[in-house]
């Protein structure tokens, strides 16, 4: 593993040198906004890797709220009537610029979703390998981060191709795949530094950044715990009460991944998309007999939990569905939070560690 030094006097003149060979995405403020999101920057345009966190996290670099999958015809005398065909997309090399940890992280675990031994999902498993991504690590993170009790965490490596540390007049960059690698060259950042001494300092920054965060969830019973006596909970009413069913904590959610297809046709052509959606509409279980399984929003609410800390954690045996991040935290209007909701589900009915007396 190599680690660069990168002045920041060279910073904005390297991310334009790699434009030759990538596109560019990064956290930028846009009209008006907060810091929304992740968006393609345009010529001259540089990521702001000063700010806080994005509202919005950055799921829809390889998962966009709306894709398209096919455009069809139903014109008879077209050679491709009824034929659904996916229109040619730009999966040329992205660079993901100032990807936060947990949200690189986050997306190895839609990965688990969208790239299966049994199902390949084209337009995330191609858009996902087009992006190499440079993530920024976090010196203060937020009061509602909770990312050190869920495997990831401020420094965290999973899912990045390089780790950027902020040094103040420089960068430290920690070089972790090829695709890093490949990314680092095409900036013209090559100059080498201390190893030991790198490596030291990003230590000493990373327990300082861990040592801010102040909240973290216990899940390790839930996965003793039967599906069936936490389906049945006493307490699901209680946190589902205030919900209102927006759905921004699902929105928000860099591990959220649910989506809904939907045909748009005018006249005789048409247009197939693939819509982010929310297990917090009552519209996103409803089958076509007009019955709906989740028919109220405890139902919905406890869904949405069950699967993120019980389902995934029964599946894959590696951890909740959930990098810690706090977004559903800080967006949720009515204060619903899934630290208590973890909590109370650690708790729930027998610990599975007491001695049988
Ligand atoms: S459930 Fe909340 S805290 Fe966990 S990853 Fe999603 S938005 Fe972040
Ligand atoms: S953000 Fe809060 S109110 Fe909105 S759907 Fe999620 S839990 Fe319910």
């Amino acid at each position: 593993m190599e680690m660069i030094k990168i002045d920041k006097k060279d910073w904005n003149k390297g991310l334009d040198r790699s434009r030759k060979t990538y596109r560019l995405v990064g956290p930028v403020k846009r009209a008006g906004e907060d810091l929304a999101g992740f968006y393609e920057l345009a010529d001259k345009e540089h990521p702001d890797m000063g700010a806080a966190d994005t509202v919005l996290s950055a799921k829809s670099v390889v998962y966009p709220q709306t894709e398209v999958m096919f455009r069809y015809t139903t014109d008879k005398n077209s050679p491709d009537c009824n034929r659904l065909k996916r229109p040619a997309a730009d999966y040329s090399p992205r660079a993901v610029i100032g990807i936060r940890p947990y949200d690189a992280a986050a997306i190895l675990m839609l990965k688990k979703n969208f790239d299966t031994p049994d199902y390949r999902d084209p337009y995330w498993c191609d858009a996902y390998e087009a992006c190499t991504f440079v993530g920024l690590a976090v010196d203060a993170p937020s009061s509602t981060d909770f990312s050190t009790s869920t495997g990831s965490g401020p420094f965290s490596e999973k899912g990045l191709d390089v780790l950027l540390v902020d040094m103040a007049g420089h960068y430290l960059a920690k070089v972790l795949t090829d695709k890093g690698a490949a990314y680092m060259k095409a900036a013209g950042w090559q100059r080498a530094a201390d190893a030991k001494a790198a490596a030291q300092q990003i230590e000493k920054k990373k327990k300082a950044a861990e040592a801010l965060i102040v909240s973290s969830v216990s899940f390790d019973k839930i996965a003793r715990k039967s599906i069936l006596d936490l389906y049945k909970a006493d307490f699901w009413d209680d946190v589902a009460f205030s919900c209102i069913n927006c759905g921004t904590c699902t929105y928000v959610c860099p591990t959220c991944w649910c989506f809904d297809i939907q045909d748009e046709s005018k006249g005789k052509t048409g247009v197939r998309y693939k819509n982010w959606d929310s297990c917090m509409y009552p519209l996103f279980s409803l089958h076509g007999s007009g019955h709906n399984p989740r028919g109220t929003k405890t139902m919905r609410a406890r869904q949405r939990f069950m699967h993120k800390l019980k389902y995934f954690l029964d599946k894959y045996d590696d951890g909740i569905m959930c990098v810690g991040c706090g977004r559903c935290v800080r967006s949720c209007p009515v204060n619903i939070d899934i630290r208590r909701v973890c909590e109370l589900m650690n708790r729930y009915g027998p610990d599975p560690d007491a001695c049988a007396v």
